[in-house]
């Protein structure tokens, strides 16, 4: 397929600003040939033959870059929407696990993963993301809940990274399902075709203790998936680390062997001058989730110290919401706030958005996304956006902030396929799915 008459941004090498520009997918979901002027003015011999005998898109002029991604987000609080909390309401980020996340969790059934999962993936897929990476959690239906999740993916045709939250909060019986599900899962994802991978899941310091811990490590000796676990996202979870273990969250985790490389860390925020120069040594990757942490009034993390020593920062919703660009925008204000100076926070919120995500998903699944450029994986999402201003490589920041945030997705492609098409999703329909995970939450309201 060629989609041309494209205005793309490339975020490659040279991150050009094609103005009227085609883009060559390849049937085996990658992308081939990227060219910069009218196809029928000016072909490269392989892109005409491309578009000789295959299909053409034709993009009237809107614009294409890569698709979002989102590198820490909990797919299982979807059918969370519009849920009441008996009781007073909860006052501190304990209170908010103990009498939201931990009920709700436990209720979840092997149907409610499934619509939760299936319409979170849809959510995140209007919102022109192509990759979410998933941290999950069902206490009462933990053996084979990641393939439950792998389902919906495929169903909409999103790419994702599952794991298994793995805890202590549940007893050990409970602890050991979430190692062997991860296990399970990530020698199964390693089988398949590359669209739905695994990480291994691990919940945070204050609910894992020693025991589970070594053998979460032990049960990963063999397969070195990446450790995908919350650090520092309260205070209250270095407090337990100090009084239980005399040492940070971010160097219990890194001297038993989950922080490393591979791993990722999401939020930091309560971290120390000498956890951040710990997390940059060890090029362990943190995820930022900014709306999240302001809902949750847990704190601000230190982004700009963390990229200014070296350390590798993403960027993910954690559930909160499927809307990248607003977590691209809090970022940006949330650490000029921080700073109290309106110059800073540019380059990071940029990077954070639509550079870093891509370097993990590169480093630790070994994913080429989050470029236009051949051979990358045809991962590419199409905006209804016509810039009223010039756009170009030096201020793509400008438009992607005040323009290209609000604009609707006409169309996705994840793998080198239509997920969403002039508007409309392919193969999953959007109100039948909206009723039945209607009927759905209405069973676990009750439960709840
Ligand atoms: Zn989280």
């Amino acid at each position: 397929m060629i989609i041309e008459n494209a205005r793309i941004l490339t975020f490659d090498s040279r991150n050009r600003v094609l103005d009227c520009g085609s883009v060559e997918v390849r049937d085996d979901g990658s992308i081939g040939e990227v060219c910069g002027t009218r196809p029928a003015l000016s072909l490269s011999k392989g892109a005409l033959a491309c578009a000789d005998s295959g299909e053409k898109f034709d993009a009237r002029g809107r614009l294409l870059m890569p698709a979002l991604i989102n590198c820490h987000t909990h797919l299982y609080s979807t059918l969370a929407r519009g849920i009441s909390l008996p009781g007073t309401p909860p006052k501190n980020f304990p209170e908010i696990l103990k009498k939201l996340w931990w009920r709700l969790d436990r209720a979840l059934s092997q149907q409610d993963i499934y619509y939760s999962a299936l319409v979170g993936v849809m959510d995140s897929a209007r919102c022109g993301v192509g990759t979410l990476v998933d941290h999950h959690s069902s206490p009462s239906a933990v053996s084979g809940s990641l393939d439950v999740i792998e389902r919906a993916f495929r169903e909409v045709g999103l790419r994702g990274v599952l794991c298994y939250e793995t805890t202590d909060r549940n007893g050990p019986r409970n602890a050991q399902q979430g190692i062997d599900e991860n296990v399970r899962f990530i020698e199964r994802a390693r089988k398949s075709d590359g669209l739905v991978n695994a990480s291994f899941g691990l919940h945070a310091s204050f609910t894992l203790g020693d025991r589970t811990l070594r053998r979460s490590v032990e049960a990963n000796e063999s397969l070195q998936a990446g450790f995908h676990v919350h650090v520092s996202e309260d205070r209250s979870d270095n407090e337990d680390a100090r009084r239980k273990h005399g040492k940070s969250p971010v160097r219990r985790l890194h001297e038993v062997g989950v922080l490393d490389d591979r791993a990722l860390a999401a939020h930091c925020i309560h971290v120390s001058g000498a956890d951040i120069t710990a997390l940059a040594r060890h090029q362990i990757n943190v995820v930022h989730n900014p709306q999240s942490n302001c809902n949750n009034a847990v704190g601000a993390a230190r982004v700009l110290e963390m990229v200014k020593a070296g350390v590798l920062v993403g960027l993910g919703s954690d559930g909160y919401s499927p809307r990248m660009w607003d977590e691209f925008k809090t970022a940006f204000h949330v650490q000029k706030m921080r700073a109290g100076d309106p110059r800073v926070a540019y380059a990071e919120a940029y990077a954070l958005a639509l550079l870093n995500n891509r370097t993990i998903a590169r480093k630790v699944w070994n994913l080429d996304i989050g470029r236009i450029e051949a051979g990358a994986r045809a991962d590419l999402v199409l905006y209804d956006y016509f810039p009223p201003t010039p756009l170009t490589s030096d201020n793509i920041f400008g438009h992607a902030l005040f323009g290209i945030a609000h604009a609707p997705v006409d169309s996705l492609v994840v793998n080198g396929r239509f997920v969403i098409r002039d508007r409309q999703f392919v193969s999953v329909d959007e109100r039948a799915v909206a009723e039945k995970a209607t009927a759905c939450t209405r069973q676990l309201w009750r439960r709840f």
